[in-house]
């Protein structure tokens, strides 16, 4: 594979602020740290922030571990600036980890180009790894636990033979306590010390050992392998005879604060019956995801907007009546939601505010299971919200509308816009089409004998769907079931629409099953 290009995607913290950077690559081996892997540049390194929202807190952590690191060997500064935010770095707040990750890929690249070849300098960033390589081989501990704890055998080590002071120890000590990293732990000391006689950095009797200075400096000195072994004192519980080393073990425990989870909800009125929340909560457990989804009763949708921004909220829906005049207030508009008019979603990235409409997505994904809708003559019942965002997504992909609508005046101005033909509903006889979709309320629980086509309209070559979900089978789908025509019901536009706002939200992939079944469960209690 020699001089092959290549590039790297880092996908967790760990990987963004240490590993992507310095050209130094490597996988363990038969009980060696990093013995197989390359000492090549990469072409690019990319390090999507947007990633770190997938990771389980435990994956976060062991990233912190190196920016402390970097902190601690080379930049005061960001060491102070972590000690003041660790709160918001951990919950990931987009400005801070956006800072921190940014920091540390500079001070890594301005040590690796100082000494690529790891002859001086390029040793500091070694700090707390000695003892750290040899506590993750024997404790079995991911190896930013395991650096972690060895910065602070590495710290005590400094003050043995250093001038580090002790104050300097625990403010190290305390930033990985707050970053929920461990500052001690017991191990079998034969097996670390073992470990240690084995690491690749020994000569002879002495080791290159990194020792703080103090927060913000380092150096590399050549310590007897007796002076590093005095460090194992440090490995001890502190139940053991040691007391006097009790600053260094006040940290032993792993703190059991967990990041607050992101907030979400949708704001309407009425909203007691929105599925939303059962929909987007059990998609959240499904994937792991740390959120949590309430329905807000809102009246006054400029309050509700700025409380957003007070609150962090990450994401809303929007739903009835504040779909239109919600847009006044966001900062910016994704271009279908500009289009259609109307906003039903809202991402909220570090304050500030984009509306989405995914209504047309929804239309659109429910649509394509079934059929490719190129070329297709789709008539649109109703020319309100919801046939605008059906519409526009009809339109790019290729269909062809025709609007049908009880009114003249709103169902011309909407077959304008979509390029289309217009119908009264009155006269819905004399059209033919592919695909008819009801957009209008008309056969919704309670009024569900009402239907706003007659059953005589449909043929067996016709698709039928109806965007209403209470009840699921309207009489329009009913009847043009009995017709011969394939069918489909509100609740896959309601999903799909509820699965892009889930991956708009987290980044994630949508567990559409999940998500389906949640408000399936719910539409089957209310209509037994
Ligand atoms: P809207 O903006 O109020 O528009 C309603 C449209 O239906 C208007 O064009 C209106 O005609 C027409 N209409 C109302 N009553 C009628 C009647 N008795 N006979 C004939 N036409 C009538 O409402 P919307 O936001 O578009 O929502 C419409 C429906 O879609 C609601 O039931 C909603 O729950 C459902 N929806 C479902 C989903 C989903 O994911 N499945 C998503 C969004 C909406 P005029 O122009 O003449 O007033």
């Amino acid at each position: 594979m020699r001089g092959l290009r290549f590039g790297y995607i880092a996908t967790t913290l760990l990987s963004q602020v240490d590993a992507s950077v310095g050209g130094k690559n490597g996988v363990n081996f038969q009980g060696y740290k990093n013995i197989v892997g390359v000492f090549n540049q990469p072409e690019f390194v990319i390090c999507d922030l947007s990633l770190l929202t997938t990771l389980p807190d435990r994956e976060i952590s062991c990233g912190f571990a190196e920016i402390v690191k970097h902190g601690a060997i080379a930049d005061a500064e960001m060491f102070a600036y972590l000690e003041e935010n660790a709160a918001r770095a951990f919950s990931l707040d987009l400005s801070v980890i956006e800072k921190l990750v940014y920091e540390s890929v500079r001070i890594k690249a301005v040590v690796v180009n100082r000494d690529e070849l790891e002859k001086g300098e390029r040793r500091k960033l070694n700090f707390g790894h000695t003892f750290g390589h040899a506590i993750e081989k024997t404790a079995g501990i991911s190896h930013g636990e395991a650096v972690s704890v060895g910065m602070v055998i590495a710290s005590a080590v400094s003050e043995a033979n250093g001038p580090l002071k002790s104050v300097d120890t625990e403010r190290l000590q305390r930033l990985l306590q707050d970053l929920s990293l461990p500052t001690r732990i017991e191990v079998n000391v034969d097996l670390v010390w073992d470990a240690l006689q084995k690491d690749k950095k020994r000569e002879g009797d002495t080791i290159h050992f990194v020792l703080l200075e103090q927060i913000g400096s380092a150096v590399v000195r050549r310590l007897t392998i007796e002076d590093v072994r005095d460090g194992m004192k440090y490995l001890k519980s502190p139940t053991d005879e040691n007391p006097s080393q009790a600053h260094v073990s006040t940290g032993a425990k792993r703190s059991l604060q967990s990041k607050a989870p992101a907030l979400f909800g949708v704001f309407g009125d009425p909203i007691s019956h929105s599925l939303s929340p059962v929909m987007h909560n059990r998609a959240f457990v499904f994937s792991g995801y740390n959120g949590v989804y309430f329905p807000f009763r809102v009246n006054a949708i400029a309050k509700a907007i700025s409380a957003m921004k007070t609150l962090n909220m990450r994401g809303a829906s929007v739903t009835l009546p504040h779909k239109v005049r919600v847009m006044a207030h966001l900062d910016r508009m994704d271009a279908m939601a500009e289009k259609i008019g109307a906003v039903n979603t809202i991402l909220n990235q570090d304050g500030i505010l984009t509306g989405y409409n995914s209504d047309a997505r929804g239309a659109v994904s429910a649509l394509t299971e079934r059929l490719s809708l190129k070329n297709q003559r789709v008539a649109i019942v109703g020319a309100g919200g919801a046939a605008r965002a059906v519409g526009y997504g009809i339109v790019e992909n290729k269909g062809n509308v025709m609007v049908v609508n009880r009114t003249a005046k709103s169902g011309e101005q909407l077959a304008a816009d979509l390029c289309g033909d217009f119908s009264l509903l009155s006269e819905i006889q004399k059209i033919d089409c592919d695909v008819l979709i009801n957009t209008t309320p008309v056969g919704m629980f309670p009024d569900v004998d009402a239907t706003p086509v007659p059953g005589t309209f449909f043929n067996e070559h016709m698709t039928v769907m109806d965007i209403i979900y209470t009840p699921l089978q309207t009489r329009l789908l009913k009847e043009a079931t009995a017709a011969g025509c394939d069918t489909i019901n509100g609740l896959p536009m309601f999903v799909y629409q509820g699965a892009f706002q889930f991956e708009l939200w987290t980044g994630m992939q949508a567990p559409v099953e999940v998500m389906r079944e949640a408000v399936s469960e719910v539409l089957a209690f209310h209509e037994t």
